[in-house]
């Protein structure tokens, strides 16, 4: 379960995220819709502490995340945790972006091995077993060995899921994950995460697919501004938005 509570985020004077309170319930799909700029990149950023927030609380599976609780002279202060605790809470949450970031020296199987023996110090063998089993389970089974610049944008960004799969995360981030991709290679990508979506893992998607975000999501968000506008079923924010920057938005994605 992932819990935002009055999340702020400055870039110097650049006040991003203006009070965001998200609460997405483990095993759901949250689409997250929103004009550019709106801060949805961030937000996920944020969650991931790609970005350090400066002000509320983020939590993934009740940990809090980034700091520590403690008592001082009868006041709750939050202390920094040390980065190596950080590191570890973040390896817990798998992210997915635009652009795919595989190794480019690396084939496809080892993209998905390196991670798991870098960071969670499995061996070569497990490492692998489980690679292939992911690699499988995206389709590309027949695609193991061969390199990025081998494959297709759609099949590099299924291998860039099963890369964040290996690490067995509690939660997967997606920013904009079809965006970067010729059109006819989108569906492969999004039938991964229906199939993920099916499967119970919890999600957060920054997406404009808004077939996607109709047919899969628990919730939608749309942001603007920095701020959450409005929120709720598919059903409810698709098809009877109640703001105006709302209806303005999906006029133009529609
Ligand atoms: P898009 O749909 O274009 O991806 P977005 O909703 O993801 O937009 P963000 O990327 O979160 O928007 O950006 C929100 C605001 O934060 C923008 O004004 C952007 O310039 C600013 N911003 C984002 N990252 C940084 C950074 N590292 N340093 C300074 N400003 C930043
Ligand atoms: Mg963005």
């Amino acid at each position: 379960m992932v819990e935002m509570r009055d999340v702020h985020k400055e870039f110097g004077h650049n006040h991003v995220l203006k009070g965001i309170d998200l609460t997405v319930q483990a095993g759901s799909v949250c689409v997250m819709l929103g004009p550019s700029g709106s801060g949805k990149s961030t937000a996920l950023r944020c969650i991931n502490q790609l970005e350090e927030i400066t002000a509320g609380r983020i939590y993934v599976e009740g940990e809090l995340m980034g700091y520590k609780e403690v008592t001082k002279g009868g006041h709750d202060r939050l202390q920094k945790l040390h980065p190596k605790l950080v590191a570890k809470q973040r390896a817990h949450i798998g992210m997915v972006f635009q652009r795919f970031n595989l190794f480019p020296h690396f084939t496809a199987l080892q993209n998905v091995i390196e991670g798991q023996v870098q960071v969670l110090g499995r061996s070569k063998a497990d490492a692998t077993a489980r690679a292939k089993q992911l690699l499988d389970r995206v389709g590309l089974a027949d695609r193991m060995d061969h390199y990025p610049a081998q494959l297709s944008g759609g099949q590099q960004q299924r291998v860039a899921i099963a890369r964040a799969l290996a690490m067995d995360p509690d939660l997967m981030l997606f920013d904009e994950p079809t965006s970067a991709l010729d059109p006819e290679l989108v569906g492969e990508v999004l039938a991964v995460m229906k199939d993920l979506a099916a499967d119970g893992m919890t999600m957060i998607v920054v997406t404009h697919e808004i077939g996607f975000a109709r047919e899969v999501a628990d919730q939608v968000v749309f942001m603007a501004d920095g701020v959450i506008v409005e929120h709720g079923t598919p059903t409810e924010v698709i098809d009877n938005p109640q703001e105006q920057r709302t209806q303005d938005f999906l006029s133009k994605v529609l």
